[in-house]
């Protein structure tokens, strides 16, 4: 079965820095269907939740209190893609603007609300592998539907 990479916190885990969900329904429903693939890198990367919200700042992954979390992004971000491939994901629906899943514009390291161009560190390793990357705030169903074995398996799996 073709499936999707979907940010966990689309499904109503609370996985987020602020012990919230981000819930999208219709990704909790994929999920629900085994389709979409859920993966928190942050907690993969053995963050606990909550936690202190972190920026990227010249390639480095900062808390707001100053404490360098890179290691524990890259970390997560590769058990993230490693999951990712594991389940053979076609492609991936990720949080915008997160230091993790965020892609195209991330937040720039000053913790003023400033958005700069740029991808999270699990984004730019999905888009390493190949992995086409869209927001919720993009047009994701088009993005799974132009798919057609992802629909294909989606109607034989019911
Ligand atoms: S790292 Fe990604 S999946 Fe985890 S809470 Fe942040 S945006 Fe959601």
């Amino acid at each position: 079965m073709k499936r999707i990479l979907v940010s966990r916190c689309f499904t109503g885990e609370c996985c987020r820095y602020d012990g919230k969900h981000n819930l999208v329904p219709e990704i909790r429903e994929l999920a629900d269907r085994g389709i979409a693939v859920p993966v928190c890198p942050e907690q993969l990367g053995g963050l606990p939740t909550p936690r202190t919200p972190s920026e990227i700042r010249s390639d480095r992954v900062i808390m707001r209190d100053g404490t360098d979390v890179t290691d524990n992004f890259r970390r997560g971000a590769e058990r993230a893609l490693a999951i990712c491939l594991g389940q053979g994901c076609v492609c991936a629906v990720t949080k915008a603007k997160s230091p993790s899943c965020g892609c195209g514009r991330v937040y720039d390291g000053t913790f003023t609300g400033t958005l700069v161009s740029g991808d999270g560190i699990f984004v730019r390793l999905l888009k390493e592998a190949g992995i086409p990357v869209c927001t919720e705030k993009d047009d994701w169903q088009r993005l799974i539907g132009a798919d057609e074995g992802l629909n294909g398996a989606d109607s034989s799996s019911r």
